[in-house]
């Protein structure tokens, strides 16, 4: 327990994912003790929304396993069912309900479970607050009453989990902590059909089967987000890939342009990088560049676009940089490589604190060179060449 990745966390961040963890653990125990039991009807109405739902995540599963699929977001399906529990179930066969993702996260074996369990718990807070906001013993039937409770559902979870990724990130830029704008619309199509089968569910439990095909197109498109930010990362290092970075380097650029706002382009190439794989072993370069990568994103300001260009080759774009600008950010970015200590582990298995890195870039601004991604990146890998001729370890300008 002592080597639990929670105990890592920031203390603000801490207190209040176990706080969360510990609300939530209080409320499911009160449920279960203060809901009276379900009678035969409502049993049926669980059993058809909790076997509909479990076919479609258990065959997603497998389906995903079989594809090779090393990550899933099941997260849409989760909430789902639970909202169909909302508008159909009692409270204690709502608390049932959340087991699904309970076991899901515990026979999916994440590395970091407290991540896990804090979103379940901000989960079922939400849930408990919805249903509290809807009519705690019968939910209200309303349309305006289930738009209502869908948004409390989405907004108060969204909410939760958003503070405890702000306390444990303070850096952590929107996208991260609130979801991309297809998080949003997956949520609200979660609760629609949710809610869809939820009134079906009431209707005849039988016909909460027909929710199955539309819960299981969502299971699947709750992926799209995951497979599109793989294909725009690199994998080793967690950065845009260069595909990906130059996309978004010409779209910047090119609004730039209109304005004539200064931009530069800084390529970095590290320094005798052979010699690391060759002493120490290339999983130790490997772990070199991973945390040059890390640096490098956490030294340069929100809104600069950090790429991998290559093989140990990093490239930057600094929008609203003057020269004097770009060449002190190039410097700080140099001087913090060179202050850089990795932990790694040597080719004999030993640990090997690997320090002495050292980077050299070359300088490419728009006021010289136009806004041109092509003549940019030209002009700098020039200056770079430059920097390694004049000794390594050296910023230049183009
Ligand atoms: P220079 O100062 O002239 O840049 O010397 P260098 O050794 O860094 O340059 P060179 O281009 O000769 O070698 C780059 C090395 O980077 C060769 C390659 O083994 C290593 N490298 C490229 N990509 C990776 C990677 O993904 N992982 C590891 N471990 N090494 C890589
Ligand atoms: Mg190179
Ligand atoms: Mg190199």
């Amino acid at each position: 327990m002592r080597h639990w990745p929670l105990w890592t966390l920031p203390r603000p961040a801490l207190a209040y994912w176990l706080l969360v963890d510990l609300c939530a653990l209080a409320v499911v125990v009160y449920v279960i003790a203060a809901t009276p039991q379900p009678d035969p009807g409502q049993i049926g109405r669980f059993a058809a929304i909790a076997g509909t739902a479990g076919a479609v995540v258990i065959g997603s599963s497998i389906h995903s396993h079989r594809m090779g699929e090393t990550e899933r977001n099941p997260w849409a399906a989760h909430l789902c069912y639970l909202t169909a529990g909302l508008v159909a179930l009692p409270c204690n066969l709502l608390v049932l309900l959340l087991f699904g993702p309970a076991l899901h996260g515990v026979l999916a074996q994440r590395p970091e479970s407290h991540r896990w369990v804090f979103t379940l718990s901000a989960t079922a807070l939400a849930v408990f607050g919805t249903r509290f906001a809807i009519g705690w013993a019968e939910p209200g039937t309303d349309l305006v009453v289930l738009v209502l409770g869908a948004t409390v559902l989405l907004v108060l979870r969204a909410g939760l989990i958003a503070l405890g990724l702000k306390l444990r990130n303070p850096r952590a830029p929107g996208e991260e902590v609130l979801g991309e704008p297809i998080d949003v619309t997956l949520g609200v199509v979660a609760v629609s059909i949710g809610g869809l089968m939820g009134f079906a569910a009431v209707a005849n439990p039988v016909h909460a089967l027909m929710a199955g095909p539309p819960l299981a197109l969502l299971e699947r498109a709750a992926q799209l987000p995951h497979w599109r930010r793989s294909a725009q990362r690199d994998l080793k290092t967690g950065l845009a890939n260069a595909v990906h970075w130059d996309g978004r380097a010409r779209a910047e650029l090119a609004k730039a342009r209109g304005s004539g706002r200064p931009m530069a382009v800084l390529l970095l190439d590290l320094d005798h990088f052979k010699r690391v794989n060759d002493e120490v072993g290339h999983l130790a370069g490997d772990s070199a560049l991973s945390a040059v990568a890390l640096l490098l994103s956490g030294t340069v300001r929100e809104g600069d676009l950090v790429g991998r260009f290559g093989g140990e080759e990093f490239v930057v774009l600094l929008p609203d940089a003057e020269p004097a600008v770009a060449r002190s950010v190039a410097q700080r970015l140099r001087h913090a490589v060179a202050d850089l200590a990795v932990p790694t582990v040597d080719t004999n298995g030993r640990e090997h604190l690997l320090t002495g890195l050292t980077v050299s870039i070359g300088v490419a601004t728009t006021q010289r060179f136009g806004y041109e991604l092509p003549d940019l990146l030209v002009a700098a890998d020039a200056a770079l060449l430059a920097a390694k001729g004049c000794g390594r370890n050296l910023v230049e300008m183009a």
